[in-house]
């Protein structure tokens, strides 16, 4: 089969590998559509994190696609299904997980390969994260499960309360996810800050009420002005760099709550004011990842269309084409999804 295998920063190459031989729980999946992702375009450019991923890999974690084989012992899924599963498995016996803390397991299994004619689905995996697709969904809707997830989880941690202002640092694919989310968890207004004009009106025409382009604008200052003086009930930072988490604790009120949902390169530090936290009381959360319970979640909001997904599939391309799709995640900014189609 052609799949996309990583190799290391900015290596990334089509070749001819092996359909992978299913065994005792195991599920092989067609893969229909597959979708770029924030994470892989940090993976690609910038290297990666060990512990999620190991190189040489095929690449590509928010997938779809259809059942083609089932191995022994399992009951379901069931062959010709669609179905979306992974990109991760908790133990559901560690302490972390016996904690109810699914998404910090220390055992976590992740499934990298979603950029290939077929995947693999673990044992595991089949059984605590993965779902079936309902018919009127498409294979591109479904795969946009797992940012949503993660999403869906730092939105349940931001404290979200109905009419509450809800300041999103980066208009990305998950700040665009965030706003989305924010919307239906009642925020009466979504300030979206991003340096990229495109993205704003972008995000504009996702639901955003305002929007501030940190390149030209002074964005505390703005956010203040925006706010009557007090700064936004929630702040939530989904770019993944210490100067903008700093900016997330400038931009909320006192009492409010700051989500710190970007991840940070390795082994960065912020610096918090001591007063704002203390006098202003300021809450503030990070948030990783996702339970098998937000998977679940997510593809529902997909799949009743509270949460619609679509308008960030920007473009589609082939499998083959895949190195002229992360050119083009790196230059232009008016992508905010490709999804891949083998
Ligand atoms: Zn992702
Ligand atoms: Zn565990």
């Amino acid at each position: 089969m052609k799949a996309a295998m990583l190799y290391g920063v900015k290596d990334l190459r089509i070749e001819d590998v092996e359909i992978p031989k299913v065994g005792l729980g195991e599920v092989l999946v067609k893969v229909k559509a597959a979708t770029t992702c924030g994470t892989d375009l940090k993976i690609f450019r910038r290297g990666y994190v060990e512990k999620v991923i190991k190189l040489p890999t095929v690449f590509g974690h928010e997938w779809a696609g259809e059942v083609v084989e089932v191995g022994e012992g399992l009951e379901w899924p069931k062959k010709g299904m669609r179905i979306r599963a992974g990109n991760s498995a908790p133990c559901l016996h560690c302490t972390m997980c016996q904690k109810g803390k699914y998404n910090l397991c220390e055992n976590m299994i992740w499934l990298w390969g979603a950029y290939a004619e077929y995947i693999k689905v673990p044992a595991r995996m089949v059984l605590v994260n993965m779902q079936e697709i309902p018919q009127h969904v498409s294979y591109e809707e479904a795969a946009i499960t797992e940012p949503l997830a993660c999403v869906l989880h730092g939105a349940e941690e931001a404290n979200i309360k109905p009419g509450d202002t809800v300041t999103i640092i980066g208009a990305g694919p998950i700040g665009l996810l965030h706003l989305l989310t924010a919307k239906k968890f009642g925020a009466g207004r979504v300030i979206s800050i991003d340096l990229v004009e495109d993205r704003l009106n972008f995000a504009e025409r996702l639901g955003a009420d305002e929007t501030v382009n940190a390149g030209k604008e002074d964005v505390v200052e703005r956010v203040r002005e925006l706010t009557g003086g007090y700064g936004s009930d929630v702040v939530i930072e989904a770019i993944g760099l210490p100067s903008t988490w700093e900016q997330a604790l400038k931009l909320v009120r006192k009492g409010g709550t700051v989500l710190e949902f970007g991840g940070c390169p390795p082994g960065t530090e912020i610096k918090v004011n001591t007063e704002k936290l203390h006098y202003g009381e300021l809450t503030v959360r990070g948030s990783f990842h996702a339970t098998p319970l937000h998977f679940r979640k997510a593809l529902n909001l997909i799949a009743s269309r509270t949460i619609d997904v679509r308008p960030l599939i920007t473009r589609k391309m082939r499998l083959e084409n895949i190195r002229e799709a992360f050119d083009i995640l790196m230059t232009s900014k008016k992508e905010i999804k490709i999804a891949i189609i083998p």
